[in-house]
Order: C-alpha cells, then structure tokens, then sequence
C-alpha cells in the first residue's frame, strides 16, 4: 500500500467548498494552539441561552479523568435543531423520509417539525417524564424516530436510542442498564418488505427486564403497518391518540452545556456493549461544525445518511448535525436491496441527492452484485460520497468513486467512534487529496498519534496504536452509571491519553491509515500487519467481494493467516481457486502475508450494524468455539453454524 493512489482535490473543489488547503492549515493549527480560542468562536455557531465563559476544562490524567466543554452556558439540543430556523426556513423540508416501498414517502417541514417535537415533548410530560430521565427508543426508521430524540432534547429527558433489529434480550439489556422507565416504539417495522413485531419484542423485553427489578410506566405506540398488537391498559399508550390531547408548542428546558443528552450502546463488535454518554453543548459544536465541512453542506442541499438512528452515525449525521445546520436530511425505511439492487441509486435520483454516506458493508455488498445495477441509474445529482463504519478496501474505495461517482464526486472515508460523537479523521474534500483507504488528516482541534506498546509517541511515518493526545467537544463524558469502565477502557492503556483500540500507519505525507482494530493485529513470524491490509488484498482479486481475515495459533510462525472468503455471485469455491488467491496475497503483499488457512464462507458474522465480527471469527479459526462470548448483537446468528460446521483448522 505504499504506492497508494492520490485522488487530488481538483480546482473547481478548491474553489466551491468551505475549506480550502491553506485554510485548513491554517484553521486546524489555531485548533490546537488555541483551542479556547478556536472553540470559543466555533460555537457561536450554536445558539446559547446563556452564553458560556469558560470553553474547555479537560483532564487525560489517568486518576482524574474529566472532560468539560463551554461547562457555564446554556441551551436546548432541540431549540438549535428547529426553533431557531422557523425565522428563515419554517416551509424548507427538514426531513424527507422514504419508505420501503419506493411509493411511500413524505415531506416534513421545519414548521411541522417542530409540531410534531412539541406535542410529543408535551406527551412524555403529560405522562411523568422529567428532566434527566431515561427514554429507550425502539423504532423503525420513520420520521417519528427523530420527533422521539428531539422530543427528549426539549424536555431534557436522556434518550436511549436502541436499533429497531435488536432482540428482546438486548433491549431489556439496555433498559435494565440506564433503568429506563419510558419506552416508545412502534407497532411493527418493514424493511425489505418483512415485517418486525417491535411491540411485541417490548413486551417481551419489558417482562425480562422487569424479573431482574426495572419498571416500565409507559409505553408509547406509533401506529406504523397497523398489525395487530397487544395494548397493556393503564401502561400502553397510542401514540395518536396521545398527541391529540396536547399543545402544539412546548417550551425547551434550559439545559447546562454538560446535562446528558443521550446514551448510545456501542456495536459490540469487540465485547458486552457499553452505555457511551454524550453531553449537549460539546456535541452540538461539534456534530454541527463536522457536518458542515465534511460533506460541505451548502443551503439547499440534499443530504443522505444510510446509517439507522440507532447508531451513533444516526444520531450525528442523521439528525442532531444536519438539523442544527438547517439542512434537508433523507431518512430512508428501506435496505440497499429491496426492491432490487438500484434502490440507493434510485432513491438519489428521485430526491435530487447531492451528498450520501455509507458504510463499507453497503459498498461491498453493492459492488458485489454488480455494476449494471447502478449504471442504469441517473445519479447526476450527487456531488460528495461518504464512508464510515470499518476500513474501506482500496478496491471498494474505488469502485465507489468509478461506478457510483462516476469519478466526478470526492470520497470522505470518515474515521470515528460512538465514543468520539463526530467524526475525527477524514479528508475535507475541497482541502485535503483522498487517498484511497487511508482516512488522511485530522480534523479541527483533533490531535491523533501513534504509540508503541509501551506507550513511546512514535514520529514520522510508521505504524502502531492509534491514540488521541487532547480532548475535542465531541467527545463521550463518561460510560454510563460506570466512570471507573470509561477511564479503565480509554485512559488505562497509555496514560495520558485517549486509546481508541485501534491500529493505524502514518505516511510519510502524514496521513493516517486505520488497520482495524488492535485486538486483530496479526503477528506472523515476528511481522506485525492488519487484518485490513490482507483483507483488502483479497478483496482486489476479482473473484472475491468480501473478506475477513484472522490469526490463530501455528506451531511455527507463531500466528496463522486464516481467510473467510466470500466469493463474488456465480463463483465457484474451488480448491484451484483458493491455490490462486494464496499466490494472488503473496504478490500483492508479500509471501509473509500468505494465507495459511482458506474457508469460503457464503456469509460472514456481521453486527447489526453490518460490520464483521472477527472476536467469533478468531475462535473458529482457533477452533475453540465453545465460548464465543457476547452474541446478542449478531445479525444472523445461523451464519455461525455454518462457519463452525466448515471451518478448516480441526483439532
Ligand atoms: P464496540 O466498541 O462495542 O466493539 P464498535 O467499535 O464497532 O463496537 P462503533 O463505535 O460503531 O462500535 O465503531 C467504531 C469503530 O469502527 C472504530 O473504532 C473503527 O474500528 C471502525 N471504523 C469506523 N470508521 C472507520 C473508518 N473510516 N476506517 C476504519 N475503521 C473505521
Ligand atoms: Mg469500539
């Protein structure tokens, strides 16, 4: 990867977008020199109710771990989302929603927005709902999902945003955990034309929950498909019944810069998943100013986040962002597939889509089926592309760039964390040349470097672990109910500073190339390399569309390579063609990166958020699969049978 590609920023880039090179140069420096400075005026962007005199007050320090933004002032998440557009844009749509039949969708103005946030605000009141409580949201993707988040904001309730494809048991997991005692869901949600029992998976999750001593008061119903649903009198509420009983305005709750404004569950890719608490007025500069610069959202555009609003990417880049810029955001219902193949693209073409965000999962599965599904589409409209969630393979990179972008759009690969609530490595497209597979360079007030094991800060280009040496607003305050858990999981590994758990390589142009996740680094012979490098090497190859890629014990080298391969639709896994792609890694690589162990595997185990598990993938390859820990965010559980029945390395 040492020659990788450089995609320049062209001139008519440079020219249109915010952020230039000489500025970002000159920005991302004051960032850091000054940060009181850089962030004191940086948040004007956002609307106080009482401004703040102090901006950061932060602490790495291992036995005082605090983090602090712009502590004195205050405001209202919901207020900056809404209220303080309807002077300018009160008829601009704020939410366009498009459903899972390509018939379905709908319009929401800022006006109407802020209706529907009020009487719902109203409604949660009306039903005992105080500041500082815990509301668990359990939606599918429909606008009312967002009214929910803002409505908490307004009141100052927490919400808990649970993924509408969770099972009962990690619901009532989440519930038990910040002992919520609201839940709103909805009847039923449909995406891909199946149809997910939402109310009765709370029920269920409630009488879990409620063995182990939590106690839900009320739940709240958005009527979505109509089915047939069981109603608990005296605790079950319709929800349209209960917004026709109050007003149509509800006054915000003043909230400190520092109250809560949402926990948010981590995928649980690498263990039991953990209550990642974020802040209001930190969050809100910085969800807001990424926005902006990132995706160079101009007045006007059309922007388009395929991520669930039960990750954090919904939560940044779906609502509280784009909302608190006065942009137009898309929510979509549906899957990239259903009803065939073309949806993303066809979705684009119908609402004028100029920016869209994606994760690699999408991209591969995409560029898997093919290119005829998207070439057949228009997607003139689309200016900007965006990549988040996992390290995106050169080869996907690419054909994102070639096929969807028809070479014409910037690829942002944007590189963050639930924890660090916006995104903190990505080029800006009019400043800073895509490269592709590396995120590239910080982002404003964000200072990454690479240490050793030890702990040594290691300069110029090399390899390591990535850490974050200062805090930036966006940042987690804290794990939930569990202080001691944040400064153990963050602060214990290299003192001093932020561990993100993952590996990465500097270039010697300095920028960064995330390598997956530390616990995957492979150790061959005494050569260290990511997952990620031998994953993309397998990916290059024709035949294969996806690729995970784990070490196991090996009497030898001390640590295998073993491969789970999915091949591209209408290949055959033949013993000839695993004999090629071992010969295909060696040369792209290098024969230390030899593939030891090959397993076609028609799925691989992915969260619900469609990134690969490799902490399950690891002890089939170890063939220990007795114990493969926390399951309950895995997608398709079936997919690891499969795996286990066919795995290669047998005792
Ligand atoms: P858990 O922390 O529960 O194991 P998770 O880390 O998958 O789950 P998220 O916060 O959703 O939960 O994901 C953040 C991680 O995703 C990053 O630490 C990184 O490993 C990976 N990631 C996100 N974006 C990128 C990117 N652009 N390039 C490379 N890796 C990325
Ligand atoms: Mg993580």
């Amino acid at each position: 990867m040492s020659d990788a590609k450089v995609h320049s920023v062209t001139p008519e880039w440079a020219e249109r977008a915010f952020i230039d090179w000489d500025k970002y140069q000159e920005m991302y420096a004051r960032s850091v020199e000054d940060p009181n400075g850089f962030w004191g005026e940086q948040a004007q962007r956002i609307d106080w109710i009482k401004p703040f005199t102090k901006v950061k007050n932060t602490s790495y320090d291992y036995h005082n771990v605090s983090i602090k933004w712009f502590e004195d002032g205050t405001l209202n998440a919901s207020v900056n989302c809404i209220d303080r557009h309807l002077a300018d844009r009160a008829d601009q749509v704020a939410i366009i929603w498009e459903g899972d039949e390509p018939s379905d969708d709908k319009h929401i103005t800022y006006r109407q927005l802020h209706e529907y946030v009020c009487r719902l605000a109203n409604v949660m009141k009306a039903h005992g709902v105080k500041k500082g409580d815990r509301v668990t949201i359990y939606m599918p993707m429909i606008p009312e999902a967002a009214y929910a988040m803002l409505a908490c904001a307004r009141i100052g309730a927490i919400h808990s945003v649970v993924f509408g494809g969770f099972s009962p048991d990690s619901l009532a997991n989440r519930i038990e955990d910040c002992r919520s005692d609201f839940v709103i869901t909805s009847d039923e949600g449909v995406r891909g034309g199946r149809k997910i029992p939402l109310k009765a998976n709370t029920d269920k999750a409630i009488e879990r929950a409620e063995k182990d001593g939590a106690s839900v008061r009320n739940v709240l119903v958005v009527k979505r498909t109509g089915g047939d649903v069981a109603m608990k009198e005296g605790r079950d509420l319709w929800y349209h019944e209960e917004i026709e009983k109050v007003e149509a305005d509800c006054p915000p709750e003043e909230m400190g810069a520092e109250d809560p404004l949402f926990i948010l569950y981590t995928s649980g890719s690498t263990g039991k998943p953990k209550g990642v608490m974020h802040t209001t007025g930190g969050y809100m500069v910085y969800t807001s100013i990424t926005h902006q610069y990132v995706f160079d959202y101009h007045d006007g555009d059309i922007y388009w986040c395929t991520a669930d609003v039960g990750w954090v990417t919904g939560h940044s880049y779906i609502v509280y962002g784009p909302l608190a810029n006065g942009a137009t955001t898309l929510m979509f219902e549906g899957v990239p597939n259903y009803p065939s193949g073309s949806r993303f693209w066809e979705v684009c073409d119908k609402h004028g889509v100029n920016i869209f965000y994606t994760a690699p999962t999408a991209i591969r599965a995409l560029m898997g089926a093919g290119d005829e599904a998207v070439t057949k589409t228009s997607r003139k409209s689309l200016r900007l592309l965006g990549s988040v969630g996992e390290p995106i393979n050169p080869e996907a990179w690419e054909w994102y760039y070639r096929v969807v972008g028809e070479e014409r759009c910037p690829v942002v690969d944007t590189w963050w964390q639930t924890e660090t609530g916006g995104i903190l490595i990505t080029p800006l497209p009019g400043a800073i040349a895509q490269k592709p597979g590396s995120a590239t360079k910080p982002f404003f007030g964000v200072q990454p470097a690479v240490v050793d094991n030890e702990g040594n800060l290691l300069e110029g280009a090399t390899e390591g672990n990535l850490v974050i040496l200062d805090s930036w607003p966006g940042q987690m305050r804290t794990v939930y109910g569990d202080h001691d858990r944040f400064v153990q999981t963050y602060f214990a590994t290299y003192k001093g500073n932020y561990f993100t758990g993952d590996g990465c390589r500097r270039d010697a142009d300095g920028d960064y190339w995330i390598t997956g996740r530390v616990d995957d680094v492979l150790n061959v012979s005494g050569h260290r390399m990511g997952t990620a490098e031998v994953e993309s090497a397998l990916v290059a190859h024709p035949k294969v569309s996806e690729a995970a890629v784990v070490g196991y014990p090996h009497n030898i080298k001390g640590q295998g390579i073993y491969c789970y391969v999915t091949l591209m639709a209408g290949e055959e896994p033949t013993d000839e063609l695993k004999k090629e792609l071992r010969n295909w890694v060696r040369s792209e690589i290098g024969p230390i990166a030899s593939p030891d162990l090959i397993q076609f595997a028609p799925g691989l185990p992915k969260t619900r958020s469609g990134k690969i598990m490799r902490r399950i993938l690891r002890k089939i390859a170890e063939d220990d699969f007795s114990n493969l820990g926390d399951t309950s965010t895995l997608a398709e559980p079936a997919v690891v049978d499969d795996l286990v029945e066919h795995r290669q390395n047998r005792a």
